[in-house]
């Protein structure tokens, strides 16, 4: 059963009051591989600490209700590092805390707070919520316990089945960031220079409309020829016995649509390259201690550096033949 909308103000109270009832344990997860800018705030610290009477235990996971993350390396090497866990016991004090930190379901997001609060009965999840795709679902098949969640005021639920059926055809038209899509609108056309920041519903794409992610002209992606949208020239820049730009390569092999030209679709290609190796430099330039060996060996190394520098400004020149 699906939450439609995020329980706020009233809502959220009741929502966490049957929770509370029916649960034993609620979950709130930390996310350690910070982006920038992610230092935990001091509303997420007063939480913690306001929870810690109230805490069952803490744990590093892959994994928890409603998210699976990637485990293995990302593509410059370094180790991903699981979530912090933390598991409470659902006593009315907590209740209070939830309730002061935050007044939407949803609002549970990093860096500001924890974040996906769900609930835990008999060691099964009951209400998952995933903060990030503002997303919320009840696991229960309970006639009585349906009723109960059927008669909060307020709560926009759907079964999966009712979800189903009432898809609209156009999707993404009604997107929670009110975007309005430029060709329905109505005043642009093929080979127009879209404005900034324009947005195109899934019905337009279906019909073949799309706009270039470099030179923002609208085309037609059936009309392209398939072969201009092959890199020419392969770039490479080995340092040992790996390959810096491997990783790119290998994400243009399969790389369909969004590009309108030859000329557009080697830029994205150049400028991504050094988008790539910009970053293994500032990545070996700050001084976080790092799982990755390639990162290393970039840092320590002046010569490296000097190579991913000179590389760089290789790329930039080839770009000017386009
Ligand atoms: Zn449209
Ligand atoms: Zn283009």
């Amino acid at each position: 059963m699906y939450i439609t909308s995020d329980p706020k103000d009233k809502v959220y109270k009741d929502l966490l009051d049957l929770a509370f009832s029916e649960c034993e344990q609620f979950i709130l997860v930390v996310r350690q591989n910070a982006r920038q800018g992610d230092i935990p705030s001091e509303t997420m610290n007063n939480v913690l600490k306001g929870l810690s009477t109230f805490l069952i235990e803490k744990k590093e996971q892959y994994e928890w209700p409603g998210t699976r993350l990637w485990s293995g390396r990302d593509c410059f090497g370094r180790q991903q590092k699981p979530a912090l866990v933390y598991y409470y016991r659902t006593q009315d004090g907590a209740k209070k805390i939830l309730l002061d930190a935050a007044n939407s379901l949803y609002s549970w997001l990093q860096p500001n707070l924890l974040e996906d609060l769900s609930f835990i009965k008999k060691q099964k999840p009951w209400l998952i919520s995933t903060s990030h795709e503002r997303q919320a679902y009840f696991e229960t098949d309970d006639e009585y316990e349906i009723k109960k969640i059927e008669s909060i005021k307020g709560l926009e639920v759907k079964t999966r089945e009712s979800i189903r059926k009432n898809r609209p055809k156009v999707i993404y038209v009604n997107d929670p960031l009110n975007l309005e899509c430029v060709f329905c609108k109505g005043n642009l056309h093929e080979g127009d220079i879209a404005p900034e920041r324009s947005f195109v519903c899934m019905g337009c794409i279906n019909n073949g409309l799309a706009i270039c992610n470099v030179d923002r002209r609208i085309f037609d992606p059936q009309k392209i020829n398939k072969d201009d949208l092959r890199i020419q020239d392969t770039q490479t820049l080995k340092i040992g016995e790996f390959d810096l730009l491997e990783y790119i390569n290998k994400d243009f092999l399969d790389r369909k649509g969004g590009l309108c030209s030859k000329k557009c679709f080697h830029l994205f290609y150049l400028n991504q390259c050094i988008k790539h190796l910009q970053t293994y430099l500032n990545l070996a330039s700050d001084n976080d201690e790092t799982t990755s060996e390639i990162i290393n060996e970039i840092r320590n190394n002046e010569v490296n550096q000097y190579i991913l520098k000179n590389k760089i400004k290789q790329l930039e020149t080839i770009k000017l033949i386009y």
